[in-house]
C-alpha cells in the first residue's frame, strides 16, 4: 500500500486560550490536522501543534519524499523524512509535521493489520487511562468553581497552570494551589507554572521555594518551573525538591531529550506527540526515560487525534498511566465520531478498534476548517467503515 496524498487542515474559530503572554484568539490556528490517503483507500489521521501555514510549507518540502512511499512503515518513513531534512526546519515546523505524518502512518498500519496502534507499539499494559483535566489558573474563584464543575463531569485528576501562577506574588500562588487542593479533595492535583511563556520572570531560587511550598499540598508534580533549556538548574532542582519535577513539552526530536535524561533533570518527561515527531519519537523517549527512572506523561494540549495517540502510547508504556485532557476544547470533544466518555472511576478507555481507533466527523471538522470536497468524501467513507465496525462490535 502506497501513500497517495497528504492534506493539512488548520483548525480555527474555537482555539482555546493558552495562557500565553501574547494570548491566542479563537481565530488563531495552532492545531493542524494531517490526513494521509493511500492507493488502497485507507486513510490515516495525524495532528500537529503548529500553524496551518507552517505545516503547508513543511509539506511542500516533504511531499516528494513522501508520495509513493510505503503507507505501512511509519518508523522507517518518518526517519527517512528526518534524515532528508537535516538542513531545513530541523526541530521546528518540519519536525512537527513529520510527527503528524508519523501518527497518520501508525493509524494506517493499525487499520491495515486490524490492530490498535498501542498493540503495534509493543503491547497492552493497560486498557484504560486516567485523564487529568487541564485548566488555566486565572483566579482562586475560577479554580474552585471549575474543578467542582469538572468533578461533576467525572474527572478525578486535575492540573492548574499558567494564568496567574507565578505572575502575581508568592502568596497568591499558594492561595491558588490551596484552592485547587481543597476543591479536588483527595484527587490528583498537579501544578504547571509554564516557564516556557515568553516573559517568564523567575529562576532557580524561585523554583526551589515554590517546590518547597507545594510539598505541603500533596501535588503530583511541579511542571516547567524553569526555562525549558536550563538542564543544569533542572537537575539541581530535581535533587533538592521533594515534589516530582516535570518538563520537556516544548522540546522536539528524541535526540534533544537525551542530555536531560542523562543529567537526571526531570522526574517526569512530557513530550507532546504532535510536536516531538510523532509516536515513533515518543515511544523511544518513553523507553529511554524508563531506563533512568523517569516516567513519560504526555503533554496533550492538542486535538482528539493527539489524545487518541496519547491513549495508544499509554497502553504500550509501563509507567504512563495519565494523559492530559484539555477541557472545553471542541477540537478534542467535537471532531470525532464517537465522543470521549469517562467511566465511573474517571478513566478513559484506550480505543480498541484498528489504528488510533477514532474516525473524524466531517461535519464537525468542517465547522473549524475548509475540507476540500474530495477529502470530505474520503472522511465520510472512513466514518462509514468506523460505524460498520461499531455495529459489528
Ligand atoms: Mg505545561
Amino acid at each position: 500500500m502506497r501513500i497517495e496524498d497528504v492534506h493539512a487542515l488548520g483548525l480555527r474559530g474555537a482555539t482555546p486560550r493558552g495562557g500565553w503572554a501574547r494570548e491566542l484568539e479563537p481565530a488563531d490556528v495552532v492545531h493542524t490536522l494531517v490526513v494521509v490517503t493511500t492507493d488502497g483507500g485507507v486513510v490515516g489521521y495525524g495532528s500537529v501543534f503548529t500553524s496551518e501555514d507552517l505545516v503547508r510549507a513543511a509539506l511542500a518540502v516533504l511531499r516528494d519524499l513522501l508520495l509513493g512511499e510505503s503507507a505501512v512503515e511509519p518508523e522507517r518513513v518518518a526517519e527517512k523524512l528526518h534524515r532528508h531534512t537535516f538542513w531545513q526546519g530541523r526541530g521546528g515546523a518540519v519536525t512537527h509535521t513529520v510527527g503528524g505524518i508519523d501518527i497518520a502512518l501508525w493509524d494506517i498500519l493499525g487499520k491495515v493489520t486490524g490492530q490498535p496502534v498501542g498493540r503495534l507499539l509493543g503491547g497492552t499494559y493497560r486498557d484504560r487511562v486516567m485523564p487529568y483535566a487541564s485548566l488555566l489558573a486565572d483566579s482562586v474563584e475560577q479554580v474552585t468553581s471549575q474543578i467542582a464543575e469538572l468533578r461533576e463531569h467525572g474527572f478525578r485528576a486535575f492540573k492548574i497552570g499558567w494564568g496567574a501562577l507565578g505572575r502575581k506574588d508568592r502568596r497568591y500562588d499558594e492561595k491558588l494551589v490551596a484552592a485547587a487542593r481543597e476543591a479536588a479533595d483527595d484527587a490528583t492535583v498537579a501544578v504547571d507554572v509554564g516557564a516556557s511563556d515568553a516573559n517568564w520572570p523567575h529562576g532557580y531560587k524561585w523554583a526551589l521555594a515554590t517546590a518547597r511550598m507545594l510539598a505541603d499540598y500533596d501535588v503530583a508534580w511541579l511542571e516547567e518551573p524553569l526555562d525549558p533549556d536550563h538542564i543544569t538548574e533542572y537537575a539541581m532542582l530535581r535533587r533538592a525538591a521533594a515534589v516530582p519535577i516535570a518538563g520537556g513539552e516544548v522540546l522536539t526530536r528524541r535526540q534533544s531529550f537525551v542530555p536531560f535524561l542523562d543529567a537526571y533533570a526531570w522526574d517526569i518527561v512530557q513530550p507532546d506527540v504532535t510536536k516531538v515527531g510523532g509516536l515513533s519519537e515518543q515511544r523511544r523517549i518513553g523507553w529511554y526515560a524508563q531506563e533512568r527512572g523517569v516516567r513519560l506523561i504526555p503533554h496533550g494540549w492538542n486535538t482528539a487525534v493527539g489524545l487518541a495517540s496519547d491513549l495508544q502510547l499509554a497502553s504500550a508504556l509501563p509507567g504512563t498511566d495519565l494523559v492530559e485532557y484539555k477541557t472545553g476544547s471542541p477540537y478534542i470533544d467535537e471532531i470525532v465520531r464517537s465522543p470521549w466518555t469517562l467511566d465511573a472511576d474517571g478513566m478513559l478507555a484506550v480505543p480498541d478498534r484498528p489504528g488510533l481507533g477514532i474516525a473524524l466527523d466531517p461535519e464537525a471538522v468542517g465547522r473549524y476548517c475548509d475540507v476540500p470536497p474530495a477529502l470530505r468524501h474520503v472522511l465520510l467513507r472512513d466514518q462509514t467503515e468506523h460505524n460498520r465496525q461499531e455495529t459489528r462490535a
